[in-house]
């Protein structure tokens, strides 16, 4: 039942590079139970702002009446999506970030500010040629050479890549605020902008085109006219365009809105669609007919279990949509169908597991599907170094091995 394959070290379409390096060294608290978790920020000094991360909401209960207790502390949900801020942090926030500071339960400004507070993140964290050699280190050791940056935290972030000698192993992407304040020169070395139009299943703030089991719907974070105009105003930039899209109703506005830019004859270099888990089969023809690029994320198949909890049984067997997308649509892994890992973890062995055992059969990949996905855009730049997998069909497993 076993097999060992040999890979090639593969690009990770879709990850946060600044961000996740940056957090390295964070205090992390996804493996602590309520009370062990509880008691790690009960202990964080009381005269600096803190940052923890791997809140599970799932977990650890942190209403007003626990957060009031603690130190000045901002706790980042291990979705990245949603975050928690103690009374105590609200000076230190005015001072950095004074709108921050009056948001701190507001869930739908989280989700609108989403790539604001990575940057955020990123900035409190801080950043170093260091840490981003470590971080591609560990990479390497999970069988990645490469990755894109889907939210560089600013000019400062393109510094510490070249710094770090990654200028061929990182891409970037700029969220739209972020790429305005770049020099023409730092434009150039990115990719293109990325946009953020729903949430995540994590905060049930994606958009799906039905509401989830408890009742709640999600708004999308544009309105038609607004995200038009904001468009027009990127496609005059002449860079790629990549687009955060989870749930129906938020592919179905993108789709809309590129037929009518098409209309008025505004293009863009590229244009990516992230994620797109629930995209329909009409919906899929559509974005064929465009010619625009789907960035997946076989880890994410994983929903389907993860968040029964909240997904209606129709969305759970709807997600990741592979088999339908390749087999009936056409589209060709590698070219117009890539992978990433988001960080949700990053490496070959979970995104592999779930690309050959996922939950729900629509969601299999074939182990060339996967590598063909996996695959720098420019081949050119990979390494020949290749690392050894056991796939065991049995027990539904990937591990590496020694090499
Ligand atoms: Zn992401």
């Amino acid at each position: 039942m076993d097999r060992i394959v040999e890979l090639s070290l593969a690009h990770d379409h879709h990850s946060h590079v600044s961000l996740y390096a940056a957090m390295d060294g964070v205090p992390d608290i996804s493996s602590l139970d309520a009370a062990q978790a509880t008691a790690l920020l009960a202990a964080l000094p009381g005269d600096s702002l803190s940052l923890v991360k791997g809140w599970r909401s799932d977990r650890l209960d942190l209403g007003p009446a626990v957060l009031e207790k603690l130190p000045p502390v901002l706790i980042v949900n291990s979705s990245l999506h949603g975050f928690a801020l103690s009374p105590s942090a609200r000076p230190f926030a005015e001072r950095l970030w004074p709108e921050l500071a009056g948001h701190g339960d507001d869930r739908q400004w989280g989700e609108l500010h989403l790539p604001d507070l990575f940057v955020f993140y990123t900035r409190l964290a801080g950043l170093d040629s260091e840490k981003l050699a470590r971080f591609m280190a560990g990479m390497a050791a999970l069988g990645i050479h490469s990755l894109e940056d889907m939210t560089i935290s600013g000019a400062e972030a393109l510094r510490a890549f070249a710094e770090a000698g990654l200028g061929d192993r990182v891409r970037s992407w700029a969220t739209p605020k972020v790429f305005a304040s770049l020099s023409r020169n730092d434009r150039a070395r990115c990719e293109g902008v990325k946009i953020f139009l729903d949430g995540s299943l994590g905060a049930r703030s994606a958009a799906l085109d039905e509401g989830f089991l408890d009742g709640s719907q999600a708004a999308l974070l544009y309105g038609d006219e607004e995200l038009l105009a904001l468009l027009a105003a990127l496609a005059a930039e002449r860079t790629g365009l990549s687009v955060h899209a989870i749930g129906h109703r938020a592919i179905e506005q993108i789709l809309g809105a590129l037929r009518t830019l098409r209309r008025e004859g505004l293009e863009f270099e590229t244009v990516r669609l992230e994620h797109v888990q629930f995209i329909s089969q009409e919906q899929g023809r559509a974005a064929r007919d465009l010619g625009l690029v789907l960035s997946m994320q076989p880890n994410f198949s994983m929903d389907s279990e993860l968040y029964a909890d909240r997904l209606r049984e129709r969305h759970r067997v709807e997600n990741n949509p592979f088999r339908m997308l390749i087999d009936r649509l056409g589209f060709r892994p590698g070219l117009d169908l890539v992978f990433g890992s988001d960080g949700m973890p990053h490496g070959i062995p979970e995104a592999l597991r779930w690309s050959l055992f996922p939950p729900h059969e629509g969601q299999v990949l074939g182990l060339d599907e996967f590598v063909a996905g996996s695959k720098a855009p420019n081949d050119s730049t990979q390494p020949v170094v290749s690392l050894r997998y056991r796939i065991d069909s049995r027990s539904r497993s990937v591990e590496a091995l020694e090499s």
